[in-house]
């Protein structure tokens, strides 16, 4: 009998599914200016001061980076309270996604646990893994059931994802409840809360359990620089851990798998407040145009806190997604969530949050 190119288990890997770019959509639709609101970029780009640090680390990408990244992990320690030593920057938080379910889960023996619809990527990093990946179904309202997904866990449950603000309703509960599911977990089940969009929440201090980070031996917090500080496309991203975890993070990545670019960039962007300060203003004042205007047309929107709003049309969602693809404003739809009457879109800057409202008056008009 001959043996399979490829392992078994992964013969019908689907990839993750990204939104579409804005280089596909002119070539699909020969338009020559597109809006974005598809996957929760920075509707400001980049900081001025990430620019000038990139532009001068330019004239070094001949040399490798240092291995684990270690003035960045301080700048980020200092910038949370936290000893460097129990931060890891990975290519993204999505690569630090992967390492823990590398590191820490069992294959046959173990699995994870998340919330369904989720994040594509605890599941799909869970599956090359061989690791068994279960869910809960949210509530109806997209809120947390979490005295079910409790009673999911039982002591092969190697690993808990929760995503809050959560993508891609933008729901977050109050950290209380964060906390208390946290101190019901065993000890020996991680508890990884995927904060991506947490530095978009008000005030955050009611959400958000990074304070606790590095500090409870099984609680571990991701962030990313893809969403406030606009770098997405330069991939950085991290995680707050028990010190432990993060030295086994360290040992079995990549080498290099921060680049100088990117690392010179996190370190820039940390420390510019005012740039940080105009997109958390920009999308908090955008989300409420947004979540007032499509109220008002009939859309139920749901209540976010991330830089995204989640919401059901009163028309067909995929039709709304093509009409507004025609237009040159590409949003997300969300099949891939498992979601089809649903739609997301980012917070744009004012002009683009216009533009919407002004395409989709048009559209629903047409509709009717
Ligand atoms: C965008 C996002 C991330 C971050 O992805 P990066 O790899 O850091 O770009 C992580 N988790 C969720 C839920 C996200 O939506």
């Amino acid at each position: 009998m001959s043996r399979s190119l490829i392992r078994r288990q992964l013969l019908d890997f689907e990839p993750y599914c990204p939104g579409l770019s804005i280089e596909e959509m002119k070539e699909r639709y020969g338009l020559s200016s597109v809006i974005k609101l598809a996957s929760n970029e920075n509707p400001l780009g980049v900081s001025p001061k990430v620019l000038q640090a990139l532009e001068k680390q330019l004239k070094e990408v001949h040399r490798y980076p240092r291995a684990g990244s270690p003035r960045l992990r301080q700048a980020l320690g200092a910038y949370h309270g936290v000893p460097a030593d129990r931060i890891v920057v990975g290519n993204g938080s999505d690569e630090i996604i992967d390492l823990l379910i590398r590191v820490a889960v069992e294959p046959g023996r173990d699995h994870v646990v998340a919330f369904q619809p989720c994040f594509n990527i605890y599941q799909l990093q869970s599956k090359l893994c061989d690791v068994a990946f279960r869910q809960i179904a949210l509530r109806s309202d997209f809120t947390f059931p979490m005295q079910e997904l409790l009673e999911a866990v039982n002591d092969t449950t190697a690993m808990v994802f929760l995503t809050t603000p959560d993508n891609p309703s933008g729901f977050a509960p109050p950290v209380e409840e964060v906390i208390d599911l946290h101190r019901r977990l065993p000890e020996d089940c991680l508890l990884v809360v995927d904060e991506a969009y947490m530095d978009f929440a008000v005030p955050q201090e009611r959400y958000s359990i990074m304070s606790l980070a590095g500090r409870a031996p099984n609680l571990i917090v991701l962030r990313t620089f893809s969403k406030l500080y606009g770098l997405a496309g330069l991939r950085l991203g991290y995680g707050v851990m028990p010190a432990i975890l993060a030295d086994y993070l360290l040992r079995v990545k990549l080498p290099f798998n921060v680049n100088v670019l990117a690392e010179a960039a996190g370190i820039a962007a940390l420390d510019d407040d005012a740039f940080r300060g105009e997109t958390i203003r920009t999308v908090v004042r955008g989300r409420e145009i947004l979540t007032r205007a499509l109220g008002e047309m009939g859309f139920l929107v749901y209540p976010s806190q991330a830089n995204f709003i989640l919401v059901k049309p009163p028309m067909a969602a995929s039709e709304l997604f093509e009409e507004l693809l025609r237009r040159g404003i590409i949003i997300r739809p969300l099949l891939s969530y498992g979601l089809t009457d649903h739609l997301r879109i980012s917070i744009g800057n004012a002009e683009e949050n216009q533009a919407l409202v002004r395409a989709i008056q048009v559209i629903l008009a047409n509709d009717t």
